[in-house]
């Protein structure tokens, strides 16, 4: 019996984004305005109990990656108790977080203890000021001293920098974030600026695309492109001289869709099979009307049959998706 998740293109599931709150501390422009979203309400949020019965039906299915995310997830109270419950379901291959780093010094070990495999930080601006303007947070040390904090634990790795390159940022930034990556060997990924911030203020002329980066990285250090992984959202690079890599998350420029393995579970329990879904399925309800695992597989299998063919960012008639980033779970 083929027990695998499958969508009507051929394509099997095999990675879950599970977004744990929609809150946040930090209020960065292109994904949240500076007087926040409005939140979901507390009780509308699963419990971790309801996260972790949801997951193991999802492995059970052939999921075996899993990132918790948010929101910032870790503005959640008792994460690591999340993590534990999650990383002791068989099946699951690799438990990871994405953070923006402002409450990882404190939490990393606990972290780590409970059984997270690997951290992607957020950062920006490796300037103070800039950093400021994109995050509207004072937060660069902060943030530099949670990645330093989770770094010291030599089992998580890879450790990725996600950077969302915005207009202004130049030349300073670029080498600044080259040095993290040759001398920290941190792999710094620079992701395009998508049409899913809470301001609806994206336009295309702001994104800055990944071959623009890019050239502005070869200027100074030539690169070596990898061979691209399966399902992968981001081209690697290494340095030509060997010393660290590089990352360049094109959706709006070069989308992946075409291999695109991934699901994303939003913190009030919806299944959302695109980032830019405009329709998304409710599994909280069932869940909490009793319904067994047969039950929430059937609903899961009909959403995912349904997973959209590729986004359309950009073509004519394209709709940006009710919820905004912070509310689906980057
Ligand atoms: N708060 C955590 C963080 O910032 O890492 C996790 C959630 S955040 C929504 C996940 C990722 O989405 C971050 O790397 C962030 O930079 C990215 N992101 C947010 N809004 C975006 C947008 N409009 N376009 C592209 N990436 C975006
Ligand atoms: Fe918060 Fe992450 Fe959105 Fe920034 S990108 S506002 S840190 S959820």
């Amino acid at each position: 019996m083929n027990v695998s998740l499958e969508d009507a293109h051929g394509r099997t599931i095999g990675d879950l984004r599970v977004s744990v709150t929609d809150r946040c501390n930090f209020r960065c422009h292109y994904c949240m305005p500076a007087e926040g979203m409005p939140w979901i309400d507390r009780g509308e949020i699963l419990t971790y109990a309801e996260i972790e019965r949801l997951v193991r039906i999802f492995v059970a299915l052939g999921v075996a990656d899993v990132r918790l995310t948010g929101g910032e997830p870790l503005v959640r109270r008792e994460l690591p108790s999340l993590v534990a419950r999650l990383a002791a379901i068989d099946g699951l291959e690799d438990l990871s977080l994405t953070t923006n780093g402002y409450l990882l010094a404190g939490q990393a070990e606990g972290l780590v203890a409970a059984g997270i495999d690997r951290v992607n930080v957020s950062i920006d601006s490796l300037a103070r000021a800039r950093f400021f303007e994109v995050t509207r947070r004072d937060a660069l040390d902060r943030v530099l001293a949670g990645l330093e904090a989770i770094a010291a634990f030599p089992a998580v790795r890879p450790i990725k920098v996600n950077a969302v390159p915005m207009p202004g940022f130049g030349e300073d930034d670029v080498l600044r974030f080259c040095e993290l990556a040759r001398e920290r060997r941190f792999q710094v990924r620079f992701i395009e600026f998508m049409p899913l911030d809470g301001g609806r203020a994206w336009r295309s002329e702001d994104v800055l695309s990944g071959a623009e980066v890019q050239a502005m990285i070869e200027r100074i250090h030539p690169l070596r492109e990898r061979p691209r992984e399966p399902h992968a959202t981001a081209r690697v690079f290494e340095f030509a001289d060997g010393e660290g890599e590089i990352g360049f998350i094109n959706p709006v420029s070069e989308p992946f869709c075409a291999d695109c393995n991934r699901l994303r579970l939003t913190a009030d329990g919806k299944l959302r099979t695109c980032l830019f879904s405009l329709h998304e399925t409710d599994l909280r309800g069932p869940l909490r009307d009793g319904a067994d695992d047969a039950e929430l597989e059937r609903i899961i299998r009909d959403a995912v049959w349904r997973k959209e063919l590729k986004h359309r960012i950009d073509e004519p008639g394209f709709r940006p998706p009710a919820r905004t980033m912070s509310a689906i779970g980057g």
